[in-house]
Order: C-alpha cells, then sequence, then structure tokens
C-alpha cells in the first residue's frame, strides 16, 4: 500500500497548521510550526494569491492529511457520506471521528492516528471483547475499546497513556487507564471538533 514517507511537519507547514502528526513533540517547542511557520520549498516564504479552487484544495489537503488517509481512502469516505442522509460535511467529519484508528488516538492510547494505525494493524486491541485489526473500522455508542492482556506492556502504549493524561480525553469518550479500557460514550456534534477546518469547502470541491 501507498505511504507517505517524507516529513510529516512538511505537512503542517505547507496547511500553516498544527496536524498533530508527530505525538508529544507537537506539544514542544520543537515543533516545526512554532519555528518556521511557513510553506517549505525555495517559494515558501514568498507572497500567494489564492483561487477558490486553491482555497478548497487546501482545506481537503488539511483534513486528509490530519486523519492520514490517502486520496482514494479520503474520496470513498466522501462518496459515503455523500449518500447518507443530513449534511454531508458534517457526516464526512463524523464519518472520519468514528474510525478505529481516530479512536485509539483520541482515547489516548496512541500518540498520533499514524501510531494508532499500526498498533490497530499489530492485533492490540479489542472492540466489545472480539479482536479488530481494520484501523478503518467504524465505532459507535457504547462500544468498548480494549488493549489486549498481553499488549499491557508495550511501551508506546504506555507512553501514549502517560501522555494522554496531559493531553486529556474529548468529553464524548470515557477511559479507564488503570484497566485499559475505553468507551465511547456518544458521538460527537459538529460543535465538539474544534480543529480549524471548514468542510463545506471540501464538499465544494468534491461536487464540481
Ligand atoms: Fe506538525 Fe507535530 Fe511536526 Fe508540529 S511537531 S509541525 S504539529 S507534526
Amino acid at each position: 500500500m501507498a505511504r507517505y514517507r517524507a516529513s510529516v511537519c512538511r505537512l503542517c507547514r505547507r496547511e500553516g497548521l498544527k496536524l498533530f502528526l508527530k505525538g508529544e513533540r507537537c506539544y514542544t517547542d520543537k515543533c516545526a510550526i512554532e519555528r518556521r511557520n511557513y510553506p517549505p520549498g525555495e517559494h515558501g516564504q514568498g507572497r500567494v494569491k489564492f483561487s477558490e479552487y486553491s482555497l478548497q484544495l487546501r482545506e481537503k489537503q488539511k483534513l486528509k492529511r490530519m486523519y492520514r488517509l490517502l486520496e482514494g481512502q479520503f474520496r470513498r469516505l466522501f462518496e459515503r457520506a455523500d449518500r447518507t442522509k443530513g449534511i454531508t460535511g458534517e457526516t464526512l467529519m463524523l464519518l472520519l471521528e468514528r474510525r478505529l484508528d481516530n479512536m485509539i488516538y483520541r482515547l489516548g492510547f496512541a500518540n498520533s492516528r499514524a501510531e494508532a494505525r499500526q498498533l490497530v494493524r499489530h492485533g492490540h486491541f479489542l472492540v466489545n471483547d472480539r479482536k479488530i485489526d481494520i484501523p478503518s473500522a467504524l465505532v459507535k455508542p457504547g462500544d468498548v475499546v480494549t488493549v489486549r492482556e498481553r499488549s499491557h506492556k508495550v511501551v508506546r502504549i504506555q507512553e501514549a497513556l502517560e501522555l494522554s493524561q496531559r493531553r486529556g480525553v474529548p468529553e464524548w469518550l470515557e477511559v479507564d487507564r488503570p484497566n485499559f479500557t475505553g468507551r465511547i460514550r456518544a458521538l460527537p456534534a459538529r460543535a465538539d471538533l474544534t480543529m480549524p477546518i471548514n468542510e463545506k469547502l471540501v464538499v465544494e470541491l468534491y461536487s464540481k
């Protein structure tokens, strides 16, 4: 499967936004956005005029990169949101949030969504007592996510749990750190997702 291999901090700098792709480093002054908040490359500090299309494109890239999806995966999720009753942009945001890899990250069992995805693929988690190793699986309210007993000693999970105590967990989730368990209390409302994303621009882009 294709994978983005270059520096992920470049992605944040390109979007001019902290996408939180690197775990603990994102919360320190070593963050590239704190140090060099301009696009990477030779012309990064030049003046840029944004067209309507480029604004829509950048918004889509921001969202796609934040959740670490490739174009095809993101497009398929958009098409699913488009087929679903309701406001397409908001449904898209909700589908992204419901992904198991995202929930693992939000619950604090991983330091980034990329790490969460790898941990899920390696079979470290149970959802409602069943092993699920598909990062794109969608969770729903009431689901219980548990770290498998044999994985309690995985250093990356322990470190992430420690950091998550400082980072906090959204109120629609519940985490029991000593027992390596999390529960999805409810799905977030759009207003609960505070990332500065205008999903309407993504809908406009794909509706052309
Ligand atoms: Fe983005 Fe984190 Fe790198 Fe900062 S440290 S630029 S937030 S990935």
